[in-house]
């Protein structure tokens, strides 16, 4: 028998029908022994996520505001979910017990506290959804993840889980046997006992640290979309279905544009090899999409092309740099000093541009940064672009394939787009072009027409 690792997100937890398919998917497969749960996020008749209002209560009270309103929210928002599913409004109260508790813990140390509050979503919902499932007479048991030792660094807000995690979780293997194991995502506990949550979205992360400790057959990611696309709808329309892709194309496609999965959730299960497979609660009958290891003979050269805007280059042109040993570290250093995180690095014979993402710019940074470069690499010419959209066609296919950029450079110039930069990776599974933002929709198109 296998044991498949089900992480439902906000979305297909959101609303009591949510809940009705949610159970429904839990039971057509035996192999699906351990639930992870996001809180309930937005729906048609609830305009807020759980977690904005319990941040919404945390800000409140860090302001010393009243309180009331997000949280009376929250509790009613339990009620309206489980309470029509016939869920005993004394289960429901229970698992609401300790949330007034938690909102007025002491607030000397905000981080601790906002954790504290905000995990009491995932926490909740987990709790009352096991009793649930028991109620409709399909064994389940919530377990807390301070007892079965998600342990995980004092970051609060970031928190990574630590190595001991893995060692812990894997005890709930035998645990999975006996019944569903209904587990809270997006939070552990550090060495101290404190709560500490992941980054927003950060439930699938706790999917993919349970996949991989419990050696799960598969990692099972449910949302509300039919998976990964070739190409953002947003941007193409009605994109073909990419059905299996390896972990490297989804991170390249994740780097820019397709933000399906949380971006840490991909290392644990990758270690072990772990098949994720993307589903849409409100369509069970699509496979999705399954990200694997390897790709299989026969599958397409390019699985997507993908693109994000919001990017900014500084250039700098110096007679001889090619000759100049140390250039290259003295100005990435620059930015690392800054606190500054770079994208793309391409170069020429006298000129480098270091491509970054300009949301990271404070106005005054652009100054000093140029000041830093004159000061420490005394270029000829410093120039700046603001603007810049990255596009990116990717695929494992691209190492053995001649051609493709020329093919993509083609379709480019025939639809008109002007090329600003392009970087091909080492590892040949992406290449990049820089273009003017302006020009996004009209690149993401004419590359998809010409490989798809
Ligand atoms: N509930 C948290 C959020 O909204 C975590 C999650 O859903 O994964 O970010």
């Amino acid at each position: 028998m296998g044991l498949i690792v089900s992480k439902f997100g906000g979305s297909s937890v959101a609303s009591s029908q949510k809940i009705k398919q949610t159970v429904e998917i839990v039971r057509l497969d035996p192999n699906r022994r351990c639930v992870v749960l996001s809180a309930p996020g937005k729906a048609p008749e609830f305009s807020v996520k759980v977690t904005d209002l319990l941040i919404d209560a945390v800000t409140k009270t860090l302001n010393r505001q009243d309180y009331a309103e997000p949280l009376r929210e929250v509790k009613a928002r339990f009620a309206a979910i489980y309470e029509p599913l016939g869920v005993p409004r004394g289960v429901i109260d229970g698992a609401l017990g300790d949330l007034e508790g938690r909102v007025k813990s002491p607030t000397n140390h905000p981080g601790k506290y906002r954790d504290l509050v905000v995990a009491a979503g995932e926490d909740i919902n987990c709790k009352i959804f096991a009793e649930y499932l028991n109620i409709l007479g399909v064994k389940a048991k919530y377990v807390c993840p301070k007892e079965a030792g998600l342990l995980v660094t004092p970051i609060f807000g970031d928190a990574q889980p630590l190595p001991e995690a893995s060692v812990n979780l894997a005890k709930l293997k035998g645990l999975c046997a006996e019944g569903i194991v209904v587990f809270p995502g997006f939070f552990g506990y550090t060495a101290d006992g404190d709560v500490a949550t992941f980054s927003r979205g950060g439930s699938d992360l706790t999917g993919a640290i349970l996949a991989e400790a419990m050696d799960a057959t598969e990692y099972e990611n449910w949302t509300d979309v039919d998976g990964i696309f070739s190409a953002h709808p947003h941007m193409v329309d009605s994109p073909a279905q990419i059905t299996a892709l390896t972990y490297k194309e989804m991170r390249e496609l994740s780097y820019i544009g397709f933000n399906v999965l949380h971006e840490e959730a991909v290392r644990p299960v990758m270690r072990k090899k772990i098949p994720i497979r993307l589903r849409n609660t409100n369509n069970v009958d699509n496979k999705g999409t399954l990200i694997v290891s390897e790709r299989l003979p026969g599958e397409r050269d390019v699985v997507g092309v993908a693109s994000g805007g919001g990017y900014c280059s500084f250039t700098l042109q110096k007679f001889l740099m090619n000759r100049e040993k140390g250039f290259g570290r003295k100005l990435l250093s620059i930015f690392e000093d800054m606190g500054l995180s770079y994208e793309h690095c391409p170069s020429g014979v006298d000129n480098i541009s270091v491509i970054l993402d300009q949301d990271q710019l404070k106005p005054e940074t652009v100054n000093n940064i140029i000041r830093a470069m004159d000061e420490v690499l005394v270029p000829d010419e410093v120039k700046t672009e603001f603007g810049i959209a990255l596009v990116s066609v990717v695929g494992e296919g691209l190492v053995q394939k001649v051609g493709v950029l020329s093919q993509a450079t083609g379709a480019l110039s025939r639809a008109g787009v002007n090329i600003k930069l392009v970087n091909q990776g080492s590892s040949e599974i992406s290449m990049i072009f820089g273009i003017d933002a302006s020009d996004e929709s009209k690149a993401v198109n004419a590359l998809y027409k010409e490989f798809f």
